[in-house]
């Protein structure tokens, strides 16, 4: 059987898959602004489409972790598809019948159903980290521009059966409640979310779907977390701290 050739046609379709899903080729590092893709998510996020080095930087060093996840799937895709198809071959040469067609391409169709599925959490994962990365950079800048220093933030949490206990309802709301809870921008620390931290991190936890959102001066919450304007004097990081004994 010629794996080789079964090899480079997964290579083939990953490779489109990566470069549609990431508008980025990490082999001459150009990115793409055409399609509705990681880059653009980003620059939707920063609320521009001319980024600066340092945002350049930032996105190019997001998008080249993306893809070594997604390669990561392709060679295990590789390598499972290869060693299935060698053990199905010399069980058909045991039993010294041809090979099935059908079979092999059932091996294939499953392997690439597995590698899609861990595609889609991959994407999902990226997609809201990216998200939450240049929405933070944003708030950063909009806070500098009306000379607050440390702006105060929230996520959006997806209540649902999938809303994780930890850090969603201890962390991103106040414990017990359906009040997000107001963090400063320097609290929220870089990197991936580790169970048991006492402060929620940039990088999503598995299934996230949790959105960085910026808190303006005035504003709050009601009792359901509704947000709710509360004069011009009103501090809700304060507020909530007293309140909630946080
Ligand atoms: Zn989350």
């Amino acid at each position: 059987m010629n794996n080789d050739k079964i090899s480079s046609v997964i290579d083939t379709l990953f490779s489109e898959m990566t470069r549609s899903f990431l508008g980025f080729n990490p082999k001459d590092k150009k990115i793409s602004k055409q399609h509705n893709n990681l880059v653009k998510l980003f620059l939707t996020g920063l609320g521009t489409e001319n980024i600066n080095s340092e945002e350049r930087d930032i996105l190019k060093a997001v998008l080249s972790s993306t893809y070594d996840y997604i390669d990561s799937i392709r060679l295990k895709t590789r390598a499972r598809v290869n060693s299935r198809l060698n053990g199905l071959e010399s069980d058909y040469k045991k039993r010294e019948m041809p090979i099935s067609a059908n079979k092999i391409r059932t091996i294939i169709g499953e392997e690439l159903t597995t590698a899609g599925n861990s595609m889609l959490l991959t994407v999902n994962a990226e997609a809201t980290k990216i998200r939450n990365l240049s929405t933070a950079m944003k708030i950063e800048k909009i806070g500098l521009g009306k000379g607050i220093k440390d702006p105060y933030v929230f996520f959006i949490v997806t209540l649902d059966g999938k809303t994780a206990e930890s850090p969603e309802k201890t962390l991103h709301l106040i414990k017990g409640t359906t009040i997000p809870r107001i963090w400063k921008l320097s609290d929220i620390k870089g990197g991936h979310y580790i169970k048991g931290e006492k402060k929620p991190a940039f990088l999503p936890h598995p299934f996230c779907r949790c959105v960085l959102t910026p808190m303006m001066p005035g504003w709050g919450f009601d009792d359901k977390g509704k947000i709710k304007y509360k004069g011009v004097k009103h501090d809700e990081y304060l507020y909530q701290k007293k309140k909630f004994n946080l």
